[in-house]
């Protein structure tokens, strides 16, 4: 999108990072506009790197059955499913477990392990034994 088109308040999706985040301000002279992220943080970004959602700004009261709700187990109250913790009770829904040890990490691992005690074994065990 233009720089023109980058009002405070105008919802956008960050073409890099695929996050959707609202237009905090707009500088004209750098050309750069300071955007907010849903998820937190902002950044301050080249207008090019967003695109326009085409939705005003979101009002207070969403209306209801617009946007995806889904039900606390705990306590029945609907919520929107962008939220993970309930507002009614505070119960907390499981997140997706992000990062971890990559699995060619631990393959690495194991295969240092494994390297160790085969040498550990020739070395000590074997290596009497045999002639050579
Ligand atoms: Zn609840």
């Amino acid at each position: 999108m233009e720089i023109s088109q980058c009002g405070q308040g105008v919802r956008v999706r960050d073409k890099e990072t695929n996050k959707f985040a609202t237009i905090k301000s707009a500088d004209k002279s750098s050309g750069m506009v300071e955007i907010e992220f849903d998820s937190g943080g902002r950044a301050k970004v080249h207008p090019r790197r967003l695109d326009p959602l085409g939705d005003p700004p979101a009002p207070a009261s969403t209306p209801a059955g617009k946007e995806p709700m889904h039900d606390c187990p705990k306590c029945a109250a609907k919520f929107p499913l962008a939220e993970s913790t309930c507002p009614a009770c505070g119960y907390k829904f499981a997140q997706p477990k992000s990062g971890g040890v990559p699995a060619i990490v631990k393959i690495l691992i194991v295969l240092v392990i494994l390297g160790g005690v085969g040498w550990a074994v020739w070395k000590y065990v074997l290596h009497e034994k045999l002639p050579f």
